[in-house]
């Protein structure tokens, strides 16, 4: 497919200037920083790096890239909705999105005046390649987003690479729960699909949700647009710093993950026990989606043992997603389920 990236990003910001600051360039030298009224007092009275290299050159080695195929969001909800807005003229331009699936795509497309138009997924929530390819031949959508492992359904996605290849558009691969799958990151295509944008987080595996940082991978030339015109100060100081020292300690996080894929083991075979249960989805995530008979029922009672999970999407009846806790949230969470 020919990809033509002049003609899909909105041609108002070709020429529009974005924030400058000269700060970045100064960091850890001594200067009177008298050029962003910041307040003279305080602890945190300073702004950010903007371009907050630190973090990025450990970022980018521990995920095999260049820093310049990186950008970072206040969470990968920002750069959802950045890519909205960098490529979609709205009121005009339209998304592509699997459904079910993460409900953000759909709620920044509607925050940002788009069309939204759905791939449906068959019973064992794949795509259907034919479908796609139908659907693909008639859509002007500029954007394609595909969840792998997918939010709420928790299965990768097949193939990806054949979807990457038929669309002209953008296609962005949101990985938020990769670490926990057996899937390779699609990150290793970049450079063979200059379309590709692939999105990952450490809010999940990493378990630092409250830092708020979401990672972007792209080409450079994509990658240079999302640091052009993301708010100058995105990530917070502390988030920054935070981030980096947590980063040192891979073999922990490692460790973490071990522990939360040997718990969701022994989550699914108690779970398969509970005759209230219909089906237990195979999950390549921290997560499962569960049919129970049912849901809403399931959804009170837990609710009432102080367990909330989530029953939110609207294409899952009588489904619950449960996020994988530690052993001791399992087991209250199986007993309670055990006594309905
Ligand atoms: N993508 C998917 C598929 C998600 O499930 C989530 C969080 N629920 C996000 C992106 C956003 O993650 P964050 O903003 O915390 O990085």
């Amino acid at each position: 497919m020919e990809f033509n990236l002049e003609k899909l990003v909105r041609p108002h910001l070709k020429d529009l200037k974005s924030y400058a600051t000269l700060r970045d360039i100064y960091v850890g030298e001594k200067m009177f920083f008298l050029d962003a009224s910041e307040n003279p007092f305080g602890e945190f009275n300073r702004y950010p790096q903007g371009n907050p290299v630190d973090l990025k050159t450990c970022l980018a080695k521990i995920n095999g890239v260049k820093e310049a195929n990186l950008f970072l969001g206040n969470g990968s909800d920002e750069l959802i909705d950045f890519t909205q807005r960098i490529f979609c003229e709205p009121g005009k331009d339209s998304i592509l999105m699997m459904n079910p699936s993460f409900v953000m795509y759909e709620i920044y497309a509607k925050m940002n005046n788009l069309k939204i138009e759905k791939l449906n997924l068959n019973s064992d929530f794949q795509l259907e390649k034919s479908a796609f390819l139908q659907t693909v031949s008639k859509t002007e959508a500029k954007l394609l987003f595909l969840c792998s492992p997918n939010n709420p359904t928790g299965n990768a996605i097949e193939d990806l690479e054949f979807y990457i290849q038929n669309f002209s558009g953008i296609v962005v691969v949101d990985e938020a729960y990769i670490e926990f799958s057996k899937e390779v990151s699609a990150v290793k295509l970049l450079e063979k699909y200059p379309n590709l944008i692939v999105l990952k987080t450490l809010s999940k595996a990493y378990g630092m949700a409250g830092l708020r940082i979401g990672i972007g991978f792209a080409s450079e030339e994509v990658a240079r647009l999302y640091n052009r015109f993301k708010p100058p100060y995105n990530i917070s100081s502390e988030s920054q710093k935070l981030a980096l020292e947590q980063l040192k300690n891979l073999p922990q996080i490692e460790e973490n993950i071990s522990k939360i894929l040997a718990e969701k083991e022994r989550l699914k075979n108690s779970l398969s026990q509970i005759s209230q249960i219909v089906k237990i989805y195979p999950s390549e995530a921290n997560f499962f989606l569960v049919e129970f008979k049912d849901a809403e029922f399931a959804y009170k009672k837990l609710l009432e043992n102080k367990i909330l999970t989530s029953l939110r999407h609207p294409a899952l009846k009588n489904c619950l997603r449960i996020s994988v806790g530690t052993t001791e949230e399992n087991s209250k969470l199986l007993n309670v389920l055990a006594q309905i």
